[in-house]
C-alpha cells in the first residue's frame, strides 16, 4: 500500500473511534527554544499529556513531520532517514492498554493488510522499582492468539513466540530515561512496540543471536504505544497516576516499507520516481553509488520541506543545518559520480510530486526549493574546491590534525573518512581521534548556545530581564493606542539593562509622543494590573484580539499571556508569547524611554530601561 494511502487510513481509522485530527505542528517548533526541531509527535502535547485539558479533547490524532538532525551521519544505509513522518494517537486520560494494543494491531492486519504471522511485539519486562508490564502482556496474548508465555528479547528470536520482554532501556519512557535516572515528581512509563520481520537473515556481525532489538536490519519497529501512568516518588517508588495516558507514534515510512515488504526504505514509492531518476545518471553502480542515491534522496527531501517552512540556508542553528543537507547531497554526488547539475530538476520534482495531494504548499514552493537548493550546491563547489587545495596541500608527508580535519567537515563538509581515503594515497597522516575530540567540543558548545536562546529574545531571566519582557508587551499596546494600529512588532532584545524594541512605524516619533507612550506605560504599571497566561487555540486567540509576531510560524495550540483585570473581558494587553512574565504589573515598578531612532525604512526602535 502506497504511503499517502496508510496515512489516509489511519486518520480515517482513529476518527472513527472518536479522535480528533489536531493540525500539525511546523518543522521548526516555534515555542520551544530547547529544541532546533520537531521530533515526535508529541512534542506539541506536552503541556496536555501533563494534565492541561486540550481543547480538541481527550482523543487526538494527526500525522506529523518530523527531523532528527542527530541521524544525519547515518544515512547511507537502508534504513537510516532524517525526515519521516510520524502517525500519531492520543488519549489524554481516557482509553488505555485494553484499546490502544487491539487498535494499532487491528489498523496493521485490517487496515494496511499486514499479515499476523510477520508481527511479534515487546513489552517492559521489570526491574527492581517497577514490576513488569502484565497488563500488556494478557492484552497481547488476547490479541495475538497465543497461550506462549512472553520470552526475554535477549534469548534470541523464536517464530513461534510472540511477545517478547526487554528493560527500561528498550521498553521505558521518560524525559530523563530509564526509571533510575528520573528525579522525583517525573512522569513515565512502560511501552510496548510493534516489529515487523523481513524474514532476511541475521548478520553474526550484530550478535550471537538476532531478536527483535538487534540491528541487523531483519525486524524494524513499527509502532510504538507509550503508557504514562507512574510517577516517581521522593522516596524512589513509583506512584500510579490519576490520569492515565497513551502516546503512540509510528513512522509512516517504515509502516509503507512493512507494507511493501522493502527492507531498503529507499525503495518504498515516495522514493521510487526521484531514486530511478538518479539512478539513470551514475556513471558506475557500486557500494558508493547506491549510498550516495540513499543520502541524496533524504537530504533533498528533508531540505525540501525546510525550504518550503520558510527556512534558508545559513551559518547557524536550523539554517545551518539545511547548508549541511544539501551540500552532503552535493558532496556524495560527487564521490559516486552522479551528475546531479543535470538531475536536481527532475529530482525535486519528483520528491515533490509524492506529496504534491497532501501538501499543496511543496507545489507552489517549488520554484524557490530548486532555486535556494541550486545557489547552495554553487557556494559549495566554490568552497569545495577550496578545500580540496587545503588537503592536497598536505602532499608528501605530515599530519592533518583533528582540528583541521573538523574544520574541513565543518566547512566545506568532507566527512572524515574521505580525507583519510585522499590522505592515505599521498601518504599523510590523519588524526582521527582528534576529530571525534573537536566535534564533540562543537556539539557541546552549539548545545549551550541552543539553551541560551530564550523566548521573546530574552537574554536571561534575571528578575529584571523579567520586568522589562512584560513592560515591553506595555510597550507594544501603548504604541498602537498613540501611533495607531498599523503597529506591530517586528523584534525584540531583553537583557538586564534595557529592552529594546523594533516596530513598524514609517517616521520619527515626536517628544511628545514619546511621552505620551512613556505616561501610559507607567500608568499600567501603577494600576498593578494582573497577567494570565492560557494557552488557546491559535484562531480564536486571534481572533480575540491577541498580538501574534508575524515572522513565526505558530502551532494550533498556542501560549498566550494578557494583562488586565479579566483575561477573558477586561483586558490592556494580549498577546501570544512564552513568557515568562511578573505576576501583576505593579511589580515592574516603572520604566522610562531613553532612545528612539529608525533601524530600517518603516521601522522604528526604542530602547527603554526600568525606573522607579
Ligand atoms: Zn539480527
Ligand atoms: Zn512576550
Amino acid at each position: 500500500m502506497q504511503a499517502n494511502e496508510i496515512r489516509t487510513r489511519f486518520i480515517k481509522f482513529f476518527g472513527m473511534r472518536g479522535h480528533r485530527e489536531i493540525p500539525k505542528a511546523p518543522l521548526v517548533p516555534p515555542n520551544d527554544p530547547t529544541t532546533l526541531f520537531t521530533s515526535s509527535g508529541m512534542q506539541q502535547l506536552v503541556p496536555f499529556l501533563k494534565g492541561e485539558p486540550h481543547p480538541m479533547g481527550r482523543r487526538l490524532m494527526d500525522s506529523q513531520p518530523c527531523f532528527r538532525s542527530e541521524d544525519i551521519d547515518e544515512v547511507g544505509d537502508n534504513r537510516h532517514i532524517t525526515f519521516f513522518e510520524m502517525l500519531g494517537n492520543w488519549s489524554l486520560g481516557d482509553y488505555f492498554k485494553k484499546e490502544q494494543l487491539p487498535w494499532f494491531f487491528e489498523f496493521l492486519t485490517e487496515e494496511i493488510g499486514l499479515k499476523p504471522e510477520r508481527l511479534y511485539v515487546t513489552v517492559f519486562e521489570g526491574d527492581a522499582v517497577v514490576p513488569k508490564d502484565e497488563e500488556s502482556v494478557t492484552v497481547w496474548k488476547k490479541v495475538l492468539k497465543t497461550n506462549a508465555p512472553a520470552r526475554k528479547g535477549a534469548d534470541g528470536f523464536e517464530p513461534t513466540i510472540k511477545i517478547y520482554t526487554y528493560g527500561a532501556d528498550k521498553n521505558w519512557w521518560s524525559r530523563s530515561g530509564i526509571p533510575a535516572n528520573m528525579p522525583p515528581g517525573e512522569i513515565g512509563g512502560p511501552d510496548s512496540e510493534v516489529f515487523y520481520d523481513f524474514q532476511t537473515s541475521h548478520d553474526p556481525k550484530f550478535g550471537r543471536v538476532c531478536h527483535l532489538n538487534c540491528n541487523c536490519g531483519r525486524f524494524v519497529e513499527i509502532g510504538n504505544s507509550v503508557f504514562m501512568q507512574y510517577e516517581k516518588q521522593a522516596d524512589d517508588s513509583f506512584k500510579p497516576l490519576p490520569q492515565k495516558n497513551v502516546d503512540f507514534g509510528g513512522g509512516l515510512e517504515r509502516i509503507a516499507s512493512a507494507s511493501q515488504n522493502q527492507p531498503d526504505i529507499f525503495n518504498i514509492d515516495i522514493f521510487t520516481e526521484a531514486r530511478k531518476t538518479l539512478e539513470k545518471v551514475v556513471v558506475v553502480s557500486s557500494p558508493e553509488s547506491i549510498r550516495a542515491v540513499r543520502i541524496i534522496l533524504d537530504h533533498l527531501r528533508a531540505a525540501m520541506f525546510m525550504v518550503s517552512d520558510g527556512f534558508e540556508p545559513a551559518n547557524k542553528l536550523q539554517g545551518y543545518v539545511l547548508r549541511r543537507l544539501i551540500r552532503r547531497a552535493a558532496l556524495h554526488s560527487k564521490i559516486a559520480d552522479i551528475d546531479l547539475d543535470n538531475s536536481i530538476n527532475l529530482v525535486i520534482d519528483k520528491l515533490c510530486g509524492s506529496y504534491i495531494t497532501v501538501d499543496p504548499n511543496l507545489g507552489e514552493n517549488q520554484g524557490r526549493i530548486l532555486e535556494t537548493i541550486r545557489i547552495e550546491i554553487t557556494k559549495f563547489e566554490k568552497t569545495l574546491s577550496q578545500g580540496m587545495k587545503k588537503v592536497l596541500s598536505k602532499v608528501g608527508g605530515g599530519t592533518i590534525t583533528g582540528t583541521e580535519l573538523f574544520d574541513l567537515y565543518q566547512t566545506y563538509g568532507y566527512p572524515p573518512e574521505l580525507v583519510k581515503e585522499l590522505a592515505a594515497q599521498k601518504r599523510v597522516m590523519v588524526d582521527g581521534k582528534g576529530f571525534e575530540e573537536a566535534k564533540r567540543q562543537h556539539q557541546e558548545t552549539s548545545r549551550t548556545a541552543t539553551k541560551g536562546l530564550f523566548k521573546g529574545g530574552l537574554a536571561d531571566k534575571s528578575d529584571e530581564t523579567v520586568k522589562l519582557h512584560t513592560a515591553t508587551h506595555l510597550l507594544h499596546k501603548a504604541l498602537r493606542e498613540i501611533l495607531g494600529n498599523h503597529v506591530r512588532q517586528e523584534g525584540s532584545n531583553i537583557t538586564a539593562e534595557r529592552l529594546r524594541f523594533d516596530f513598524s512605524h514609517p517616521r520619527k516619533l515626536s517628544g511628545e509622543e514619546i511621552a505620551k507612550v512613556e505616561t501610559v506605560v507607567n500608568q499600567k504599571i501603577k494600576e498593578d494590573l494582573p497577567v494570565h497566561r492560557t494557552v488557546e487555540e491559535k484562531d480564536k486567540a486571534l481572533k480575540s484580539g491577541a498580538l501574534a509576531f508575524f515572522k513565526e510560524n505558530y502551532p494550533a495550540m498556542v501560549s498566550v499571556y494578557t494583562i488586565g483585570k479579566d483575561p477573558a473581558k477586561e483586558w490592556f494587553s494580549k498577546e501570544f508569547c512564552g513568557g515568562p512574565h511578573v505576576k501583576s504589573t505593579g511589580g515592574i515598578g516603572g520604566i522610562r524611554i531613553i532612545k528612539e531612532q529608525p533601524v530600517q525604512s518603516g521601522i522604528r526602535r526604542i530602547y527603554a530601561e526600568l525606573h522607579s
